[in-house]
């Protein structure tokens, strides 16, 4: 499932394809995704600017000009092709290959949107947990989708002080705790394991524990890991590629995710990562150098 840095990573894609575009012409080949689409979805769209494409979690948003805003969830499949006037863009290697190229005319290919200049952005979706929906932009925020979800890990407001008031009185372990959308947004199970191992935190720790000089280390090592991740195009381990088909190349700097066994690469440290199933997700950690 694609998590922050993939969702930004599509967010770069998308954004200059339809910023500032008119959508000329959209096509919607079914009734639904996870949730049915909007009414009238296709008639919505078309003739309206895109101001702009912004994210918020895991969350794609294209601001219209008519007040509301497409709300775009990539789901565990769902993915972006963009085919510009001038190019075709090849849907690229994939973790697992998709069901359809993303040319607009696979049995997956849901949704086509076309620009006024006439880029074609096509979702494809085979397994369908994406989303698609419109709702009006001033009050997003408020929105269901929205109103619980906690603030985002690289704006300048996610400090250590916030998460630790976050986690007050959590007797939860950290782990978990940073998977709960509510207490930050955005986070899932690779970059978790990734910040706590940077941040020397065990996953096992109780989450009303990290406060003070450990949430002072935490809340750095979560914005390393996903600048980083964003600067590589995000990780391709699951089901993801970019907008544009390229996979991400994050994986090959990852720590501990996924190293079941294999020493820790903490230049001090000899121990090896470990593996341990927390509410039913692996997390991968070393035991020496995170306590
Ligand atoms: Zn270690």
């Amino acid at each position: 499932m694609p998590e922050l840095p993939e969702v930004e990573t599509v967010r770069r894609g998308l954004a200059p394809a339809l910023e500032g575009r008119r959508i000329a012409r959209a096509t919607v080949r079914r009734g639904d995704l996870r949730r049915p689409f909007p009414n009238a979805f296709a008639h919505r769209l078309e003739g309206r600017l895109v101001r702009r494409v912004k994210r918020r979690a895991k969350y794609l948003l294209a601001d219209l000009d008519g007040g509301e805003t497409l709300i775009m969830h990539l789901g565990m499949s769902g993915r972006f092709t963009v085919h510009r006037a001038t190019e075709t863009k090849k849907p690229g290697r994939f973790v697992h290959k998709p069901a359809d190229d993303g040319s607009g005319t696979g049995k997956h290919d849901h949704v086509i949107l076309e620009t006024d200049e006439g880029t074609r952005i096509v979702y494809t979706d085979h397994r369908r947990f994406g989303l698609m929906l419109l709702a009006d932009t001033a009050t997003l925020e408020e929105h269901p989708l929205f109103a619980e979800i906690g603030p985002e890990p690289l704006d300048r407001s996610f400090t250590p002080a916030l998460l630790s008031a976050a986690l007050k009185g959590k007797r939860t372990p950290i782990k978990s705790a940073l998977l709960d959308q509510r207490v930050v947004a955005g986070l899932g199970n690779i970059y978790v394991c990734e910040a706590l191992f940077r941040a020397g935190i065990s996953p096992k720790r109780m989450a009303s524990s990290v406060a003070g000089a450990r949430a002072d280390k935490l809340v750095p090592a979560i914005k390393q890991v996903l600048r980083q991740a964003v600067a590589a195009g995000g990780s391709s381990i699951s089901d993801y590629a970019h907008a544009d088909g390229e996979l991400g190349d994050y994986q090959y700097k990852l720590f501990v995710y996924d190293r079941e066994g294999e020493p820790c690469r903490k230049t001090d440290c000899s121990g090896k990562v470990r593996r341990l199933v927390q509410s039913g997700r692996s997390s991968f950690f070393c035991s020496t150098c995170q306590r």
